[in-house]
């Protein structure tokens, strides 16, 4: 079959994965050129060739210009086979988007597949755990997609060697999403998860946050020991069946307590916005969603990675998506089959 032609150089990372996950649940091989090639350092990083080559491996396929640096890669994949599965990124790049990568590929097969994936748990800028667990999973079960996660040791950027875990169930058929509206709020916690720095730093960080996001359940955790020092705010809220998970990462030169007044502020503004879908839920679901072929969700106004997924997604699929303005600044982004 010949290669789809795609352009990375509208997005990062995500648009390789959504590509990766992709080829192998539909069979059909791409050449990404440009790859990440607006990024300060373009190309091909760690995580990304931890996913380009986890993904050859449990769909039997290949890869031509799997390295660190390439702007360009032709991947093929074979068959998706079920079973037991290791990878290690080796840096603390994050184990969450490696597993969203494989997830699609994984739910294909007749039997369940489990992966045990070392890394980075608690990232800026890609899904802490703790949202892969409490929010993306709970809203993919509505689908039909039955997977498990459970965190073997925190692992915080820059020293990552942290693990998750995850049991993948087949899912013959994904059903439609639709997420249009938010039930009322039913409660929020926070939590505060702090490895090898003073606690005072973690009370601090909770503090402001519980500022903002006043709630009883509201604790600080301690890691077991580990490499690396680290810290986060993790404020979660429930709308009935739904949650939204929004956090904040420690780094040198902000405070505490800047830190964990971003986190819950990052909440208020979305309790605010009244939609039932987070901004970074929206551009995680689009896949799902046109996998079912059919589904609607409303969301904060989204940020530059949902155009660039769908882009990817429209070009793999025969599906059309539609985002348009809902109430209150929400937009609303449906997709049918085309
Ligand atoms: P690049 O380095 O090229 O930007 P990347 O591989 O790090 O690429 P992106 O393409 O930016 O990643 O994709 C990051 C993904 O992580 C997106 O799906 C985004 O929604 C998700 N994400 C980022 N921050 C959070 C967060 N705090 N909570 C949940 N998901 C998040």
């Amino acid at each position: 079959m010949k290669p789809l032609q795609l352009d990375g150089s509208s997005g990062g990372g995500q648009m390789l994965r959504t590509a990766l996950s992709l080829a192998m649940v539909t069979g059909q091989p791409f050449r990404m050129t440009n790859i990440r090639g607006k990024r300060s350092r373009p190309g091909l990083m760690r995580q990304h060739l931890t996913c380009v080559k986890a993904a050859c491996e449990i769909s039997g396929g290949t890869a031509d210009g799997a390295e660190i640096g390439s702007t360009e890669l032709v991947f093929r994949a074979g068959k998706v086979r079920a079973g037991s599965y290791q990878f290690a990124i080796g840096t603390a790049g994050s184990t969450g988007l490696l597993f969203q990568t494989l997830l699609p590929a994984l739910w294909q097969p007749d039997g369940p597949s489990t992966l045990r994936l070392e890394g980075g748990t608690h990232n800026p800028l890609a899904p802490p755990f703790d949202f892969l667990d409490r929010v993306f999973l709970p809203a993919l079960k509505k689908a039909g997609v039955e997977a498990g996660l459970s965190l073997e040791s925190a692992g915080f950027a820059p020293a990552g060697g942290g693990a998750i875990t995850a049991i993948i169930h087949p899912c013959a058929k994904l059903a439609p999403l639709d997420l249009s509206t938010r039930p009322e709020l039913t409660g929020s916690r926070i939590r505060v998860l702090t490895r090898h720095l003073p606690l005072s730093i973690a009370g601090r960080m909770l503090d402001a946050a519980l500022e903002l996001i006043p709630c009883k359940d509201a604790a600080v955790e301690n890691c077991e020991p580990g490499p690396g020092a680290g810290v986060c705010c993790l404020v979660e809220s429930e709308f009935g069946d739904l949650r939204e998970l929004t956090s904040a990462f420690g780094e040198q030169g902000t405070s505490a307590d800047k830190i964990g007044h971003r986190a819950a502020k990052l909440m208020q503004d979305f309790i605010g916005c009244g939609a039932p879908v987070g901004r970074c839920l929206a551009d995680q679901l689009l896949l799902p969603m046109a996998l079912a072929g059919d589904g609607r969700i409303v969301t904060m106004s989204p940020d530059a990675h949902v155009p660039t997924n769908i882009s990817v997604i429209e070009k793999f699929l025969p599906v059309k998506f539609r985002v348009h303005d809902g109430e209150r600044g929400t937009k609303v982004i449906e997709v049918t089959r085309d």
